[in-house]
Parts: structure tokens; C-alpha cells; sequence
């Protein structure tokens, strides 16, 4: 450790005294670990000062976790079944985490840190012992491994949250966000701390290294290997990075054993139920932790029930986008009715007047422009009077709608067919000269001509007479007025000269 490192460590260490003190049962329990030669009255003795610890440690001695065939139902059965040194240890676990955890709620989470610890411990305990490593210090020394945490924070805790939120905005490890704000880390704290309280160099040792194996001595190297795979197996269950933890205590899991992924996951699943177990023990909330299988499993129906419910989502936006389009739709064709009943002729469903001036106001500054031409038919049907006057004026009507439905069918989509007015009809033409006019008006004139209408029981024949002009702007610009004047008086010569024909006038 260098000097400023050391300084500064030392600074926080003498912060440390002002600490609420171990309970002086952990201090006892200590002052017997220290003791090379402990006995097991001695260690009976104290424990039965504090009868709820007396009532843990056989709870622990009846778990699953040693799975014995019998009941223990005294410390000094559990000494000889656990041995001396394990039940030291357990006693410790318990002693530091009671006099650690008075400690009110606060932007620490102590429920979580002891529950990672003894997560960490329980983990130990069960890699250890595939590994055939067990010790009796392998439950302690990773339930304390994390107490430097605990320790900086309660001496300096803006500092400690500092490290939290520097952890979690960067991609640093605690340790190196610990060393980025005062310089050391909860491995140093940890062991010194340790060491402080008199505990034994095979427990602080191994913490002083447990996130830096490769400094490590080479004595220290199992039991740090175990306190690395114990704190990713905590990780796994308590962490926000689980699927990667367990990835990684997987790969190494099966570097130490040669198990495979089912046993990997089978293995890793024992540790949520033994833990649930201990945890109960140190009076400490398991919450709802589950076997990382039903974790996964649960995670997987959450997500199927998420991808259900985007499914729904989905069809709901499409059955919305459709009702939209369908609406969009009804609203175009609404206003397209609209429109079109603006512009056309109730009766006749031919274009109304107004649209016939309005196509005639647009279309002569094109014909002007671009040196176009451009026809207009009037027509008028002939002796309509009569009809209406033998027949009624319904009967009128049937015969416009007749004679309307045949200049629908007759005349180009380019072309605007309107009622003019009453029973007089004109044809704008666009981009048609004389010639093309006079063959659509003589075809509309013969089959008028021929059309024999039924009204009631009479057949009726129709004639209409027609009056034709071409407006040229080479040959001297005209006005609208001037052109629809040509038609009419083209259609006026018509009537004149004797009805259904047609006339022409330039
Ligand atoms: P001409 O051959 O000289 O054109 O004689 P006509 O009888 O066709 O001409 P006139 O202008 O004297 O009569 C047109 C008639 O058309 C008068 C009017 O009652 C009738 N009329 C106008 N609009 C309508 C209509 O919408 N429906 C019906 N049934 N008749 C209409
Ligand atoms: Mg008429
Ligand atoms: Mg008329």
C-alpha cells in the first residue's frame, strides 16, 4: 500500500472508533477465536448469554444446510456435529450482523448489503464444498468480505455515495470507483478493519484480495477463487446485471468442475434455497427470492406476456389505422359528394351552369397561352314545351335525364357536358377544332334522332338542335361571353332554319 493510500486509509480507521461498537457478545466470540486453544464450555458459556443467538445457531445446525439426520437441541450437540471452530464462526456471523444492522434506513440499503453477504456466504460454503474446500472460516469470511463497504460508509457516507452514483453512471467496478473518490477500497477497509478487531489472518487475508486475485499470494489464491465465484453467485440473485453474472459464473464454474450446464443451472438454483433458509436465521426478509430458473422462467412469461400485449398493441394501432384510413376514406368521399353535388345538376347529373362557367373561365387562358382551340356545343331539345305539356312535367323530366344520359355516353371524359339551363345543354371542348365539333354534334343530333323513349304507353321522338363555334386565338381573341354569344347564335340559326340540325358560327 503506498503512503498516501495508507494515510488516508488510517484516517477513515480512526474514524472507525467512533462507531457504535460491536456487541460485546461478537467481541467475546472474538477474544475465543483468538484463543489457539478454545474450549467448548467456554464457547457454550457465552453463547448462552444471549439466548436468541443460542436459538439461531441451532436453527442453522437444523437446516438444510447441513442436512443432518437428527435434531440437535443443544449447543453442545451442535458444537460436536459443526465443530468448535464453525460454530465459533456462525456465532460471530450472527453477533456482527445483529450489532451492523441497528442501523436505521437510509440512502444505504443495509437489508440489501446483508443479504448479498450472506448470499456470498452461503454460496462460499456450497462451492467450497464441491470444490472439497471447505473450512470452517468459509461461512465468515465471505459474509464479511464487503464490511470495508459497510464500514467507509457509515464513517464517511457522502463519500459512499458518491462511489454509489459514480458506479452507476460509469462502467467502473466499487473498487475502482471506492479508489477514485478517497484513494483506497473496501478491500483495504475490509481486512484492516478486520485485522483491528483481532479476527484471524485466514479470514482478513483473503478479503484484503478478493476483487485482485492476481496480487494475491499464492497461499491465498483457493480461498480467493472462492470468494470471487461466492460474490458473482450474489451478483447473480441480487444484482442488475444477472444474465451476465451468471454467464460468467458458469464459465467458471465449469473451469474448477467438470459439471455441465444443467448442473451449472441446478447448482445455481440450491443456492436461492439454502439462502432463503439462512437468511430467515439472521431475522433478515428473503423477500421473494426464487431458484435463477424460476427467475428466468418468470422473466420469460413477463416478456411473453409483454410480446402478447405488443401483439395486441399492434393489432389495436392497425385496427386504428384502418378505422382512420376508413374514415379518411368516408371523409374524402363526403366531401367529394359535396363537391360534386356544388357542381353538378341535380336532374340530369350533367355539370351544373356555374361549373360550365367555371370550366370556361380556366380553360380559354390555357387555349390563349399555348395557342390551343377550343369548341362549344349548345343545344337545345326541340318543341320541349309540348312535351311537358301532353306528358307533365315529370314525364319532361325522364325525357332530359334520356337525353342527358346519352351525352354522358357520348362525349369524352375530357370534355365538360352541363346543363345550361332548363332544356338547353352546351359541350365545352377543349383542344377540339371545328371539324372534330361539328362530328361529335351531328353524332349526338342522330342519336337523339333515333332514340324512341317510352312514356307510359306512348313512344316518344326527340329532336334537338345544336349551334357550334370554335374559338381560335390566332384568328382574334374573344372573350367568354363573346363565344358562348357565337354558340347561341349558331344554335338560334338552328331553330330557324328548321330544328334538329346543327349551325355553325365562327
Ligand atoms: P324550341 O323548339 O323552340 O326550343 O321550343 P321549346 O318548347 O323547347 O322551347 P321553350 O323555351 O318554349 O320551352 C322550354 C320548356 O322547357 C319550358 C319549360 O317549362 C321546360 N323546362 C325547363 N326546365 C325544365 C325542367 O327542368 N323540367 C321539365 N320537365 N321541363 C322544363
Ligand atoms: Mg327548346
Ligand atoms: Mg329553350
Amino acid at each position: 500500500m503506498n503512503t498516501i493510500k495508507s494515510d488516508s486509509l488510517h484516517t477513515l480507521l480512526k474514524g472507525v472508533a467512533t462507531l457504535p461498537s460491536l456487541p460485546s457478545i461478537a467481541l467475546r466470540i472474538i477474544q475465543e477465536i483468538k484463543k489457539d486453544k478454545s474450549s467448548l464450555n467456554d464457547l457454550a458459556e457465552i453463547i448462552s448469554y444471549d439466548p436468541a443467538l443460542t436459538a439461531k445457531i441451532l436453527r442453522i445446525a437444523n437446516s438444510s444446510f447441513y442436512a443432518l439426520p437428527y435434531k440437535v437441541d443443544s449447543i453442545e450437540r451442535a458444537v460436536h456435529i459443526l465443530g468448535l471452530e464453525a460454530l465459533k464462526n456462525i456465532a460471530l456471523s450472527f453477533a456482527i450482523v445483529k450489532g451492523f444492522k441497528r442501523n436505521p434506513v437510509d440512502e444505504f440499503d443495509h437489508e440489501l448489503f446483508w443479504k448479498r453477504s450472506i448470499t456470498s456466504a452461503v454460496s462460499a460454503e456450497m462451492i467450497a464444498a464441491k470444490l472439497k474446500m471447505k473450512r470452517e472460516d468459509t461461512f465468515v469470511t465471505p459474509l464479511l468480505m464487503d464490511i470495508g463497504v459497510l464500514v467507509t460508509y457509515l464513517v464517511r457516507p457522502d463519500d459512499y455515495l458518491r462511489v454509489i452514483n459514480k458506479k452507476r453512471a460509469s462502467s467502473m467496478s466499487t473498487s475502482e470507483a471506492e479508489a477514485s473518490v478517497y484513494g483506497f477500497d473496501h478491500q483495504d477497509v475490509g481486512s484492516e478493519i478486520l485485522k483491528k478487531w483481532g479476527l484471524p489472518e485466514s479470514i482478513y487475508m483473503p478479503i484484503a484480495y478478493h476483487h485482485n486475485k492476481k496480487d494475491c499470494p499464492a497461499d491465498l489464491k483457493n480461498m480467493v477463487d472462492i470468494l470471487m465465484l461466492a460474490d458473482i453467485m450474489s451478483s447473480v440473485y441480487h444484482g442488475n446485471k444477472s444474465s451476465r453474472k451468471f454467464s460468467e459464473l458458469k464459465q467458471l464454474l465449469q473451469e474448477k468442475l467438470d459439471i455441465t450446464d444443467i448442473e451449472v443451472s441446478e447448482f445455481v438454483d440450491q443456492i436461492a434455497g439454502k439462502t432463503v433458509e439462512i437468511l430467515t436465521s439472521f431475522e433478515l426478509d428473503p423477500g421473494d427470492m426464487k431458484p435463477y430458473s424460476q427467475i428466468l422462467q418468470d422473466a420469460n412469461e413477463e416478456l411473453g406476456k409483454l410480446n402478447f400485449s405488443y401483439e395486441q398493441l399492434v393489432m389495436e394501432l392497425k385496427q386504428a389505422k384502418e378505422m382512420a384510413e376508413k374514415l379518411a376514406v368516408e371523409a374524402w368521399e363526403a366531401k367529394e359528394k359535396l363537391r360534386e353535388v356544388a357542381i353538378k345538376d341535380g336532374l340530369t347529373n350533367l355539370y351544373n351552369h356555374k361549373h360550365f362557367q367555371d370550366i370556361m373561365d380556366k380553360e380559354l387562358p390555357r387555349v390563349e397561352r399555348y395557342a390551343h382551340v377550343l369548341s362549344l356545343i349548345m343545344i337545345d331539345i326541340d318543341y320541349f314545351k309540348k312535351i311537358n305539356d301532353t306528358y307533365g312535367h315529370p314525364q319532361g323530366d325522364v325525357v332530359l335525364r334520356a337525353i342527358a344520359d346519352i351525352f354522358e355516353q357520348t362525349v369524352r371524359k375530357p370534355d365538360t357536358t352541363a346543363r345550361y339551363g332548363g332544356e338547353e345543354f352546351a359541350i365545352i371542348l377543349p383542344e377540339t377544332d371545328i371539324k372534330g365539333a361539328v362530328v361529335l354534334a351531328e353524332r349526338l343530333r342522330q342519336i337523339v334522332e333515333k332514340l324512341e323513349l317510352k312514356l307510359g304507353d306512348k313512344t316518344v321522338k326527340i329532336t334537338i338542335s345544336l349551334g357550334v363555334t370554335t374559338y381560335d386565338p390566332g384568328r382574334g381573341r374573344k372573350t367568354k361571353a363573346e363565344i358562348i354569344d357565337a354558340a347561341d347564335k349558331a344554335l338560334y340559326s338552328s331553330k330557324k332554319t328548321g330544328r334538329n340540325k346543327l349551325s355553325i358560327v365562327m
